[in-house]
């Protein structure tokens, strides 16, 4: 069976960027509808915890969870969850877009297309020297987050227990020749000592000791947030990233090889439990939309700008790294060029 369906703007992707495009275009007056793979809408950034300590971090996880309600309670955008594209003909001013979802086939029709597909994060897997996958206490910066979101609590993996010495692991997947990735993800600085800030709130008695190459700043009040990390006698700033993890299988423990610029020699510290701060790459299924739409990619593999008239736009975190807020102001401004594009046509 097929359904035709005709809307100015078509939106490829129901993270926040995609969210926001489209409340945004709806409030312009342009008839537009979300498609979704998932289930649900929200993408990554829809099971990050709340980040506050004593006062808001500004983390903006809070931020995806009132796009949601308020597209929830949106009946004029049509939303297409778990709909998968099978196909792309047409041109600009004038695309049909092929989808399934449980089995039905429907062809939408636009006039412009946004891609807002996102990111995956960085599969720390690829950093065997971590363990990764193979050490249990060793996790990721996502792991974390939805522990705290969802158990409500911090606690190691292996044996339950709160982890009293957290390492934190920067540039996990990004700013690493080795892999490959040159860019810096620009977000997980920012996260990791967000994490940090709210753990040393709720359990003051967990040191953590962030390892790090250079602090990449995130928004107007970062200094002070950054400054009042450093004051804190529980945190412990080493600038130097670690070679390797070791695990003692008989109580769980991990030790962390670092080379300490200060005392100029390699060293070896003990930790309950590693967080490894993954960056972002561009998502899997973002590659392969693009691939359908012909759409390129630029010199760190996220997706290039399109050209002006193609009636294609890409927005969020696809067209490179950024966090929440950025991506809210950009799809705005996104949801203003398909405006203009659609007006001047
Ligand atoms: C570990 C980690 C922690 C982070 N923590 C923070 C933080 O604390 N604060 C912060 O501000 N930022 C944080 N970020 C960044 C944040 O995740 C991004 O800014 C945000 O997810 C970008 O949203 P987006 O909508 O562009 O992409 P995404 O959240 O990736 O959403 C993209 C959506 O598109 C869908 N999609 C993809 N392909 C298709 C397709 N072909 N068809 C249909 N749908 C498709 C996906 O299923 C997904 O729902 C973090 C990132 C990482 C990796
Ligand atoms: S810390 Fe993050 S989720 Fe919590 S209130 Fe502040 S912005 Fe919202
Ligand atoms: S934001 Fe920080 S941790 Fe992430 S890649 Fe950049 S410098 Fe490294």
């Amino acid at each position: 069976m097929t359904d035709k369906n005709n809307h100015s703007g078509l939106i490829i992707g129901g993270g926040i960027s995609g969210i926001v495009c489209a409340l945004e275009l709806n409030r312009l007056g342009v008839p537009v509808a979300l498609i979704e793979k998932e289930a649900s809408l929200g993408g990554l950034a829809a099971r990050f915890c709340c980040k506050a300590s004593e006062t808001c971090n500004k983390c903006f996880a809070c931020v995806v969870d009132r796009k949601l309600k308020e597209i929830g309670e949106q009946s004029q955008i049509p939303q297409f969850t778990g709909a998968e594209i099978t196909k792309v003909v047409g041109g600009p001013g004038s695309y049909r877009v092929s989808l399934t979802k449980a089995g039905k086939i429907s062809e939408l029709e636009a006039a412009a297309i946004v891609v807002a597909a996102g990111i995956d994060p960085y599969e720390a897997s690829g950093k065997g020297e971590y363990g990764y996958g193979v050490i249990k206490n060793v996790v990721t910066a996502r792991d974390l987050e939805e522990m705290l979101r969802y158990q409500g609590k911090l606690c190691r993996p292996s044996d339950g227990r709160l982890p009293r010495n957290i390492a934190f692991f920067q540039c996990v997947g990004s700013r690493d020749e080795s892999i490959g990735n040159l860019y810096c993800s620009q977000v997980c600085c920012a996260y990791a000592l967000r994490l940090i800030r709210a753990i040393r709130h709720k359990y003051p008695e967990v040191n953590a000791t962030f390892l790090y190459m250079d602090i990449q700043p995130a928004g107007a009040s970062f200094h002070d947030f950054l400054n009042a990390c450093r004051e804190d006698e529980g945190v412990r700033f080493i600038r130097s990233l670690p070679s390797k993890v070791y695990h003692s299988p008989v109580t769980d423990d991990l030790r962390v090889r670092i080379a300490d610029p200060g005392r100029g020699e390699v060293i070896e510290e003990s930790f309950d439990m590693v967080v490894l701060s993954v960056g972002m790459v561009l998502k899997k299924e973002a590659k392969a939309l693009a691939d359908l739409l012909g759409i390129g990619f630029d010199e760190e593999g996220f997706l290039a700008i399109p050209p002006r008239g193609s009636g294609l736009f890409v927005t969020g975190a696809c067209a490179g790294p950024k966090d929440i807020d950025r991506s809210v102001t950009q799809a705005k401004a996104t949801a203003a060029l398909v405006h203009n594009y659609l007006q001047g046509r």
